[in-house]
């Protein structure tokens, strides 16, 4: 196997009259964290959608490790090892952290290396100390890991998050940037983000989406020197 990991090239999605993605190639090497930004409306969400199967886009096409993704259904992208933590959280809330970690496992993947799985995740997650707790009980920020941590249950190569640190406080996105720059080479992630001390932190090769295309891409400090960026976005920030 040779190459990008996830490969799209010009996909277009439409919402009656509304372009919502117009155009958008974006490649993904193995082990890379990508940034995508942009205003509200840009796209992004649609991009995500489209990349981890539950949308399927008008025009374009996907490969992944070689293999064409139109068309798929859900279930095979998430075979195929991508996954996706959406916006709002979709905890099992009356369920204590481990079960929601247990829970998330592909199924089949129960072998006797679970607890040690389980144990390990909760460690990455910085959760140990809560495993008992039921998840409706965990603050803001551990919500979203313990979901960060349903995602990576099942050991994906793709790994989509959907503005992850929206509503945290600022030492909550510190610690999301670390647990997600902790798993760097382990798998290719793609993040959403709006908060752009996040991105700096990461030092993410970014891509900015703008009704509904790539306006530009590249190292987060040229982005965030390039003029249009900043007319568009970084400016209103
Ligand atoms: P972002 O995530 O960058 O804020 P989205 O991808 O959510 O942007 O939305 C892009 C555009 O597509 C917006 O104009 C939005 O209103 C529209 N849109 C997104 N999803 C739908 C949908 N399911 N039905 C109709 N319009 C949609
Ligand atoms: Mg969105």
């Amino acid at each position: 196997m040779t190459g990008a990991l996830m490969q799209a090239e010009d996909l277009h999605m439409r919402f009656g009259g509304v372009t919502a993605v117009s155009g958008v190639s974006l490649t993904l090497e193995r082990g890379e964290i990508r940034c995508i930004i942009g205003p509200n409306g840009a796209g992004k969400s649609t991009l995500f959608n489209m990349l981890a199967g539950t949308q399927r886009p008008i025009s374009g096409s996907i490969r992944f490790e070689d293999r064409d993704l139109i068309g798929l259904p859900l279930h095979k992208f998430a075979a195929l090892g991508i996954a996706r933590k959406f916006q709002v959280p979709s905890l099992f809330s009356t369920m204590s952290v481990y079960d929601n970690l247990v829970v998330a496992r592909p199924a089949g993947g129960g072998s006797e290396d679970e607890a040690i799985h389980v144990g390990g995740m909760l460690e990455t997650l910085g959760l140990t100390g809560d495993a008992g707790v039921a998840a409706a009980e965990l603050p803001h920020g551990q919500k979203q890991w313990l979901e960060i941590g349903m995602a990576l249950m099942s050991r994906p190569k793709l790994l989509l998050l959907d503005e992850p640190t929206a509503g945290m406080t600022s030492d909550e996105t510190h610690r999301t940037v670390d647990l997600i720059a902790g798993l760097r080479e382990a798998m290719t992630i793609v993040v959403i983000e709006h908060d752009m001390n996040f991105v700096r932190a990461l030092a993410c090769p970014t891509t900015v989406m703008h009704q509904g295309r790539v306006i530009a891409s590249g190292p987060f400090s040229d982005i965030e020197r390039d003029h249009t960026v900043r007319d568009v976005y970084l400016g209103r920030q």
